[in-house]
């Protein structure tokens, strides 16, 4: 069964579950993303492709799998909206298509010792299912 862009940005959508029809483009998400210069699509553009169902636009895009999930934007956010939400939609998405997840606890052996455990718990949120 194909499922069509519109079909695939509702599911987005209802992963997400943040109201992006109050987002006035005014783009403080995207001034206070750490990472936002990392991003080809900055966090107020993914919100704008969620509004007008490009959902390709969202699954293509790099900037989910540069987000921190430091939730900054969602914090600034004057109408409430949260591009946190959408990153972390499109992450499920991609991995669930996958079928598995792409971090695997056992093999934690091998990262730095001096890596923060904040870091840790937004890597298996990043990355797992
Ligand atoms: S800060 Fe909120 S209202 Fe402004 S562009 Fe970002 S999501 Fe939209
Ligand atoms: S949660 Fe992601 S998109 Fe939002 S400010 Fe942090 S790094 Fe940027």
């Amino acid at each position: 069964m194909v499922i069509t862009e519109k079909e695939k940005a509702e599911m987005l959508s209802q992963l997400a579950a943040t109201n992006v029809s109050h987002c006035i483009q005014c783009g403080r998400c995207s001034a206070n993303c750490p990472v936002a210069w990392k991003m080809d699509v900055l966090p107020h553009r993914m919100v704008y492709a969620l509004l007008n169902g490009e959902a390709d636009t969202l699954l293509e895009a790099n900037s989910p799998w540069k987000c921190l999930s430091c939730f900054a934007c969602a914090q600034r956010c004057p109408k409430g909206v949260s591009p946190a939400a959408i990153m972390e939609a499109v992450r499920l998405t991609a991995i669930r298509s996958q079928g598995g997840n792409k971090l695997n606890p056992n093999e934690l052996e091998n990262y730095n010792d001096k890596l923060p455990q904040q870091a840790l718990v937004a890597a298996f949120r990043k990355y797992n299912k």
